[in-house]
C-alpha cells in the first residue's frame, strides 16, 4: 500500500520520465518513445488493445469455432504449401494434444524465420480465432508461446503466475517488443503507479452511474479480473474502460461549463430593438420567414437584449436559410450602433457572404466591406482607416479579420460561418477585438450531437430544423464514368426545358495549377464535344474576385447554361434555376462536401439531381460513402454514416478545435458516456461556490491539469 499522497506529488510522479523507471533500459526507452510512451502517465494510458482469455486452456477436441480460445500442443508437422487454385503460398502447422489435432496458418511470413521456429516436436500455448472448415479446426495467424524444453505445461504455469490463470492484456506493439516484456513492463508500471493517477471526481457521481476511481479502473483495464466478461472487454464496455472513459468527458465538459458559465457572467453589450432596419429589411425580403428561423431569431434576440454577450450556435442543414438569419442579427448590431464582422473559411466562401448581403445593406443605406488576402496595400490602409473610425457598418472576410492590425470602432456582434473548420481560438481571437461582443456561429454542415457537445460544448445551441417551402426532392443517382451518357442526357433534357447545370471537378492534384487545367480543359471539351448548342462558363479559384462575381451573375442572371466549376461553388452559391449538380471523380470528395454540393440544387420549384460520376475502381470506403448520398438527402443522417465510415479522429481532431485530446474515449462508442459526463459537469460547475469552496480545490487543480492553458480561468468571475 503506497503512502497517501498529496495531489501536487502524485502528478509529480506521473510525470517522471520513463529512463528514470527501474527496469526501462535505453533499448527499451527508445521502443516505448516509438509508440509515444514517454512518461508514466503515458504509459498507463496505453491500453490494451485486445484481451486474451487465459483463464482456461482448453483440449483442442472442445475448441469452439467463432471464439477466440487458448489451447497447448505439440508440434506433429510444420510445412509450406500451396492453395490449389490462387497458388498462394501457406505455411501450415498441425498441432495435437491428445484430445485432436488443429492446423495453424499462416498467409504471410518471413520463410527462414518461420521455418527455424516451428520445428517438430517443440511444446507450446497458442491462441487465436478458432474457425472450422473440414474435419480439422484452423486458426490463422495465432500467437504463440514456446514452453523451455523438457518443461512441462503444469510447472511452466507454476514458474509464470503472471500469464496464466487469467485474461491477459495484448498490447498495441512496435517490433522487437514482445507481449511477453510488454505485459511484465506494464504489470510492474499498473501495480505500482496506478494509485497516482487521482481524479476527484465526487463520489456520489461515480456511484451513480457504477463507475470505479480511477486508479482501479486503469488497472483492471490492464489486467482484468478474473470474473470479466471478455465480450464486455472487447467491445470497450466494461465498468474499468466506462470509468476512464467518463473520466475524461467528465473534465472535458467541466471545462467547457465554466467557460461557458464564465462568459455567461461577462458584462456584455445589452441592445434594444428599434426596427429601425430590420423592419425595412423584412419589408424587402421576397418570401416569409419560416417557423424555424423566426424561433432562432427570437432566440438571439433574447440573447442580445440581455445584459450577457451571447454565445450562440445556429446549425442547420443546406438551404435552410442561415444567411438570412444571419443578416437580420448583423441588422441588430448595427441599429444599436456597433459594427458587425463575418468570418469565412474561405476566400471564396468570404465573397459570397459578401455578395450576398451588399445589395440589401446598401438599399439600406449603410457600409459594407470584403477584407480579402488579394488587397491592394493602399485599399487595405483605406479598409482598416474607415473601419476604426466606424465608418464602416460591416465587414466581411476570411482569418484577415482577426489579423491584429484590424481594429473595429465598436465591435457589437461577430459572426463565424462554417464553424467547424475554425477552432475555439478563433472565436476567442474575435471577441477581443471588441467588449465582449456578442457571438454568432453558424454551421452548414450537421453534425452528430455527441461531436457537437464535444466541439461546441460551451454555445448556446439553436437548429434551423426546417426547410423554406416550394423546395423539391433531389435524385440521386450513380454514374459510372466510362458511362457518362446518361448523365450528358439528363443535363440536355433539363436544358432544353429551361433550367442549368452544375458540373464540378475535385481538386486533382495539391496544385491550384492542375486544378485549373482539368476544368478548363473539361469545360472546352463540354462546349465542342457534348453540348456545343449550349453557352458554358468556368469558375476557378484563380479568377480574381470581380471575374468571379461577373461569372456567377451571369449563371444566375442565365446567361450561361453550365456552369463548369472547381470546388469553389461548394458552399453559399443560390441559383434556384439550376436543376442538375454533376460531380465529377465523385469518388475523391468526402460526404460532407457531396452533401453541401448536391445542396445547390432543388432550391426551386423543379426537381433536382444529383449525378455523382465516379471511378468502377474506387475504394470501399468511397463506394460506401456513394450509396449514402443515393439513399438519403438528410444531412444529419450523412453526418451520422461520415462519422461511421470514418471514425471521430478523422473527422474532427479535438485538438485541432483546441480542446484536450481523448487518450482513450471513443466519440462513436461512447457517445451516451458523454452525455451522463455533460449532465453532472454542468451541474456542478452551476453551483455558487465552485470555484471558491475548499471541497473543490482539488477538482479545479485536476482541471488545470487535463486543460493546461487552454482553459481561460482567468476570466471566470
Ligand atoms: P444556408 O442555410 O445553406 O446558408 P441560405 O441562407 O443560402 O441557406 O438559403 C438558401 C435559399 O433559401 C436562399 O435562396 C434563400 O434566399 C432562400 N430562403 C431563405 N429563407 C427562406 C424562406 N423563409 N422562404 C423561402 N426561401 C428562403
Ligand atoms: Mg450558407
Amino acid at each position: 500500500m503506497p503512502p497517501l499522497l498529496s495531489y501536487q506529488s502524485s502528478r509529480h510522479i506521473l510525470s517522471t520520465p520513463l529512463e528514470q523507471i527501474r527496469g526501462v533500459g535505453p533499448r527499451l526507452l527508445e521502443k516505448l518513445r516509438q509508440m509515444g510512451i514517454s512518461s508514466l502517465e503515458d504509459a498507463l494510458y496505453t491500453l490494451p488493445y485486445r484481451y486474451e482469455d487465459r483463464r482456461e486452456i482448453r483440449k483442442i477436441a472442445c475448441l469452439r469455432a467463432g471464439r477466440s480460445e487458448v489451447f497447448y500442443g505439440e508440434i506433429l508437422a510444420a510445412s509450406e504449401t500451396q492453395t490449389p487454385r490462387t497458388r498462394k503460398k501457406i505455411f501450415e502447422v498441425i498441432v495435437s494434444d491428445g484430445s485432436g489435432q488443429i492446423s495453424l496458418k499462416w498467409f504471410r511470413y518471413q520463410r527462414n524465420w518461420i521455418k527455424n521456429r516451428f520445428s517438430i516436436g517443440k511444446k507450446g500455448l497458442f491462441n487465436g480465432d478458432i474457425k472450422r472448415f473440414g474435419s480439422r479446426p484452423e486458426v490463422h495467424h495465432p500467437d504463440v508461446e514456446f514452453l523451455p524444453e523438457g518443461v512441462s505445461l503444469q510447472s511452466h504455469m507454476a514458474s509464470n503466475p503472471l500469464t496464466f490463470g487469467r485474461i491477459l492484456p495484448v498490447y498495441p506493439l512496435t517490433e522487437g517488443l514482445s507481449q511477453k516484456v510488454a505485459r511484465k513492463i506494464w504489470h510492474d508500471i499498473t501495480e505500482t503507479y496506478a494509485s497516482c493517477l487521482m481524479s476527484p471526481i465526487p463520489v456520489d457521481i461515480l456511484e451513480k452511474y457504477n463507475l470505479m476511481p480511477l486508479p482501479a479502473a486503469i488497472q483492471q483495464a490492464h489486467w482484468p479480473t478474473e470474473k470479466a466478461s471478455l465480450e464486455e472487454l472487447e467491445e470497450g464496455r466494461d465498468q474499468a474502460r466506462r470509468s476512464i472513459v467518463f473520466d475524461e468527458f467528465f473534465f472535458l465538459e467541466l471545462g467547457l461549463a465554466l467557460r461557458r458559465r464564465g462568459m455567461i457572467l461577462e458584462e456584455g453589450i445589452p441592445f434594444q430593438v428599434n426596427h429601425l432596419y430590420t423592419k425595412p429589411l423584412s419589408g424587402m425580403l421576397p418570401f416569409k420567414l419560416t417557423a424555424a428561423q423566426k424561433r432562432v431569431l427570437g432566440e438571439i434576440k433574447r440573447d442580445v437584449m440581455s445584459p450577457h454577450p451571447m454565445n450562440r450556435l445556429v446549425q442547420g442543414d443546406v438551404g435552410s436559410g442561415k444567411t438570412i438569419v444571419a443578416l437580420m442579427a448583423a441588422l441588430l448590431a448595427i441599429e444599436n450602433n456597433t459594427q458587425v464582422a463575418v468570418v469565412a473559411p474561405t476566400e471564396i466562401l468570404a465573397e459570397q457572404h459578401f455578395f450576398n448581403f451588399r445589395p440589401w445593406l446598401e438599399s439600406l443605406n449603410l457600409q459594407v466591406r470584403l477584407l480579402s488576402g488579394s488587397s491592394s496595400p493602399t485599399d487595405r490602409r483605406i479598409l482598416l482607416d474607415d473601419l476604426r473610425s466606424g465608418r464602416i457598418h460591416l465587414l466581411v472576410g476570411t482569418h484577415a479579420v482577426l489579423q491584429e492590425n484590424v481594429e473595429f470602432k465598436r465591435l457589437g456582434l461577430g459572426i463565424i460561418d462554417e464553424q467547424h473548420r475554425f477552432g475555439v481560438k478563433q472565436r476567442a481571437v474575435l471577441r477581443k477585438k471588441g467588449e465582449n461582443p456578442h457571438i454568432l456561429v453558424m454551421t452548414a454542415t450537421p453534425i452528430p450531437r455527441t461531436l457537437s457537445l464535444t466541439l461546441y460544448g460551451d454555445l448556446a445551441l439553436s437548429v434551423i430544423d426546417e426547410m423554406p417551402p416550394g423546395r423539391t426532392p433531389v435524385t440521386t443517382r450513380l454514374i459510372p464514368e466510362n458511362h457518362p451518357k446518361a448523365a450528358y442526357d439528363i443535363i440536355s433534357r433539363e436544358l432544353e426545358a429551361g433550367r442549368q447545370a452544375y458540373i464540378v471537378y475535385p481538386l486533382v492534384e495539391e496544385s491550384e495549377k492542375s486544378d485549373l487545367k482539368a476544368a478548363t480543359e473539361a469545360a472546352e471539351h463540354l462546349a465542342t464535344e457534348i453540348f456545343p448548342q449550349h453557352r458554358i462558363g468556368l469558375l476557378h479559384g484563380r479568377l480574381k474576385s470581380d471575374e468571379k462575381e461577373a461569372v456567377m451573375t451571369a449563371f444566375k442572371n442565365q446567361q450561361i447554361d453550365i456552369l463548369v466549376s472547381t470546388t469553389v461553388i461548394e458552399v453559399g452559391i443560390d441559383v434556384p434555376n439550376a436543376t442538375v449538380m454533376l460531380i465529377e471523380h465523385a469518388e475523391r470528395f468526402g460526404l460532407a462536401q457531396l452533401h453541401q454540393l448536391r445542396g445547390r440544387v432543388g432550391r426551386g420549384a423543379h426537381r433536382g439531381y444529383c449525378l455523382l460520376v465516379h471511378s468502377p475502381r474506387c475504394t470501399e470506403d468511397a463506394r460506401q460513402r456513394l450509396e449514402v448520398m443515393v439513399k438519403t438527402t438528410d444531412g444529419f443522417q450523412i453526418a451520422e454514416a461520415d462519422l461511421q465510415i470514418r471514425g471521430p479522429g478523422e473527422l474532427m481532431g479535438t485538438r485541432q478545435a483546441g480542446l484536450p485530446d481523448f487518450r482513450v474515449a471513443n466519440l462513436l462508442r461512447d457517445g451516451y458516456l458523454l452525455e451522463q459526463a455533460r449532465d453532472e459537469a454542468f451541474h456542478l460547475a452551476e453551483k455558487k461556490d465552485f470555484l471558491s469552496n475548499p471541497d473543490y480545490q482539488e477538482l479545479r487543480q485536476a482541471l488545470m491539469d487535463r486543460w493546461g492553458d487552454r482553459l481561460e480561468l482567468a476570466t471566470v468571475a
